[in-house]
């Protein structure tokens, strides 16, 4: 059994299953129902003071779809949190100042960069909204990121990607692999829908757009505008590559289960993102869920290399101590 855990420096917390996207990738918008209690996140401030955690990444599902989505982040923020958000971008407009006022960063979703592959990967015609919504967040002057998912329909833009980037006045552009291997996070209640993952006759068209960014954008690189570093952007294609029996998947070196946790909009409590957690937040708050055996016994199996989960992991997080 792992040892019980004294200090967490990120909670994660899920405060809807909402979402007002329709993803191909996530099904959080087909079925996703509850929204997180006030009270639940009340519960959870003593936990989160002990354990000295700094930040909190406000994540779903959309947030933003709460309606109490500023009160919770008020409390929160008043508690001396960190206030991260990782939001789809569709409510950011009307919003930009209130967010602006509650977080210290944000994340946005964008995994196109024209209208028409966003509404393809995203289902909705809304690219021109959500890139008012970052502009609008920029002015407000929080530093906003952007996060792609790398998949088969937007595997040709990304340097279009950082250009737009760069246009929107955004400090900087993240790439990962879309998930595509576990069943049951994202809300999923079956397989991932086709038109995800790459096929064979997409993999040149990966690697002619990753030679391209390595060609144009070593000034992004070298600034850390693109956050990944090349090699890392290759183990996107190494990732795909695997699941298409073309080779080894990239190996994963992860100790996200012991700096932090998941909580889900029901206080289901998670060692990670594609994990799901034997535990609840309980009246006693988190420490005991995070620290009950069935917690630890995960942990341990985690760190020793037992789970299935990690092997294709494309969100695999290295806290250093
Ligand atoms: S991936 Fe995110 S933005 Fe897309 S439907 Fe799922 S929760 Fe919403
Ligand atoms: S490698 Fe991925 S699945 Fe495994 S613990 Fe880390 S985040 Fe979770």
């Amino acid at each position: 059994m792992a040892e019980p855990l004294t200090k967490l420096s990120l909670a994660t917390i899920y405060f809807t299953e909402r979402c007002n996207s329709r993803c191909v990738s996530c099904d959080y918008w087909r079925h996703g129902r509850r929204d997180i209690e006030l009270a639940t996140v009340q519960q959870m401030l003593p936990g989160l003071r002990e354990l000295g955690t700094q930040t909190v990444l406000v994540s779903g599902g959309e947030p933003l779809l709460h309606p109490q989505w500023a009160e919770i982040s008020e409390l929160l923020k008043s508690s001396g949190l960190n206030l991260w958000l990782l939001t789809a971008g569709l409510s950011l407009a009307k919003n930009a100042a209130e967010v602006a006022g509650l977080f210290e960063q944000v994340t946005v979703s964008l995994d196109g960069s024209t209208a028409a592959s966003y509404s393809a990967i995203r289902g909705l015609d809304a690219f021109e909204a959500v890139c008012a919504g970052i502009r609008a967040l920029v002015r407000e002057g929080v530093p906003v990121g952007l996060r792609v998912t790398v998949q088969r329909r937007n595997a040709s833009e990304l340097g279009d990607l950082v250009r737009l980037a760069r246009k929107l006045g955004v400090g900087g552009i993240s790439f990962l692999a879309a998930d595509v291997s576990h069943g049951e996070a994202f809300g999923r209640h079956s397989e991932v829908a086709e038109g995800v993952a790459l096929r064979p006759e997409d993999l040149p068209v990966l690697v002619a757009a990753l030679d391209a960014l390595e060609r144009d954008h070593g000034d992004d690189f070298d600034s850390g505008f693109i956050v990944e570093t090349p090699a890392k952007l290759r183990r996107i294609e190494a990732h795909y590559r695997a699941l298409l029996g073309q080779g080894e998947a990239p190996p994963v070196r992860c100790n996200a289960p012991e700096h932090s946790i998941v909580v889900e909009a029901d206080g289901g409590l998670r060692p990670c993102f594609f994990i799901a957690g034997p535990t609840q937040l309980g009246e006693a708050g988190l420490s005991e869920g995070l620290n009950a055996a069935s917690m630890r016994h995960l942990r341990a199996d985690i760190r020793a290399g037992l789970r299935p989960e990690c092997r294709h992991c494309v969100c695999s997080k290295w806290f250093s101590t």
